[in-house]
């Protein structure tokens, strides 16, 4: 369904952004990864799903190597046709002790990548009347939680850059739409599950299963690879007209 696209997915060499990666070259795009940590693992297991495959190790809190990431791209595969803004970091104090640095650094790495990348991809999305742009933002982006002050305030900032985003393109074959996960079990998370273990004492397996009860019906964690089908279907023709949605896959944390 998407060869011949390149998928550019800032904060893939892990958890989410690497599931995304992975269903997006299932169906056939080239992947530009990007992010820290092990490279060549992720880079072969996309490589081995029969498409192109390159890194760039932009600091996604960092303009300018952000505008070099983006020149990578075009100058390797030709254009980014769909751009998932995914990079992220968490950091949990209350506002009153909540590092300034870690504040910034979770607005800057959370919310202004997207609005850089977005920029920085838009004009050639619309010269090419096509376009996929997908936020990552969290269920954090439509409700808050305790102690979570930055990365709620960058995330709701994110649903509102995917709707801005998506009006101001929406007479054009560019979408932009946001997915909000509930707790997924990647290395974000399990430092929260490590946190909760620690304070109540608790095993690691009732450490997760504390965490889940606290917010997610559902008691189950969402997997990367239930994302990556939902960028997926963002990508398809059935989501050409789907424009600036926040879409939940929560375990039913925002029904409540
Ligand atoms: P993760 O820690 O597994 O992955 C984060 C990725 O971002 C890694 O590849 C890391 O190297 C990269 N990254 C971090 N700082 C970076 C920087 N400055 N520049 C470039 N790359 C950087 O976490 P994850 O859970 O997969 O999170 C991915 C996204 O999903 C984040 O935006 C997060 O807020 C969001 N999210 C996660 C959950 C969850 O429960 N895990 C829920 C909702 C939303």
């Amino acid at each position: 369904m998407l060869q011949g696209k390149t998928a550019l997915v800032t904060g893939s060499t892990s958890g989410i952004g690497l599931g995304i990666a992975k269903a997006l070259a299932k169906q056939g795009a080239n992947i530009v990864l990007n992010g820290f940590g092990d490279v060549e693992g992720p880079k072969a297991e996309i490589a081995a799903l029969g498409v192109k495959v390159a890194y760039h190790g932009a600091d996604m809190s960092k303009a300018n190597e952000i505008e070099a990431m983006m020149k990578f791209a075009a100058d390797t595969f030709g254009r980014v046709d769909i751009l998932v803004n995914n990079a992220g970091i968490q950091h949990v104090a209350k506002v009153e002790d909540f590092p300034v640095e870690r504040w910034d650094a979770i607005i800057a790495i959370n919310l202004t990548s997207a609005f850089h990348a977005t920029r920085l991809a838009l004009p050639a999305m619309k010269a090419a009347n096509w376009g996929r742009i997908i936020n990552v933002a969290s269920i954090h982006g439509l409700v808050g939680s305790a102690e979570k002050s930055a990365y709620v305030a960058a995330k709701h900032g994110v649903v509102g850059l995917t709707k801005v985003t998506a009006l101001e393109n929406a007479t054009t074959g560019v979408t932009c739409n946001a997915i909000c996960p509930g707790w997924v079990l990647t290395p974000l998370v399990q430092k929260q599950v490590d946190a909760k273990a620690v304070a109540m004492g608790l095993s690691n397996e009732e450490a997760k299963k504390q965490l889940l009860r606290e917010k997610e019906p559902s008691m189950q964690f969402t997997t990367p690879e239930e994302l990556g089908e939902l960028a997926v279907f963002f990508c398809s023709a059935a989501g050409n007209n789907v424009r600036g949605v926040a879409w939940n896959m929560d375990g039913g944390w925002t029904a409540q």
